[in-house]
């Protein structure tokens, strides 16, 4: 994965974070919109876990998000 990818993880991230229903192209291929899905931690209720992920090349990623209480 190069920087500036990286780069474009943490700005769909931040995109994400604020609003899963976002539609953000993928860093990756640049060929789709990202499907969010929140995955809560039944060991730590407080955390979230948002996946980002690709249908079309298949790219993943999680975002740990505080939930507020
Ligand atoms: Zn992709």
């Amino acid at each position: 994965m190069s920087s500036n990818k990286t780069m474009k993880w943490i700005e769909v991230g931040k995109i994400l974070a604020e609003d899963p229903n976002e539609k953000v192209q993928c860093p990756e291929c640049e060929q789709n919109n990202l499907e969010v899905q929140d995955i809560r931690n039944e060991s730590n209720p407080n955390e979230l876990e948002r996946s980002m992920h690709c249908p079309v090349c298949n790219a993943r990623n999680v975002l740990r998000l505080k939930r507020p209480i």
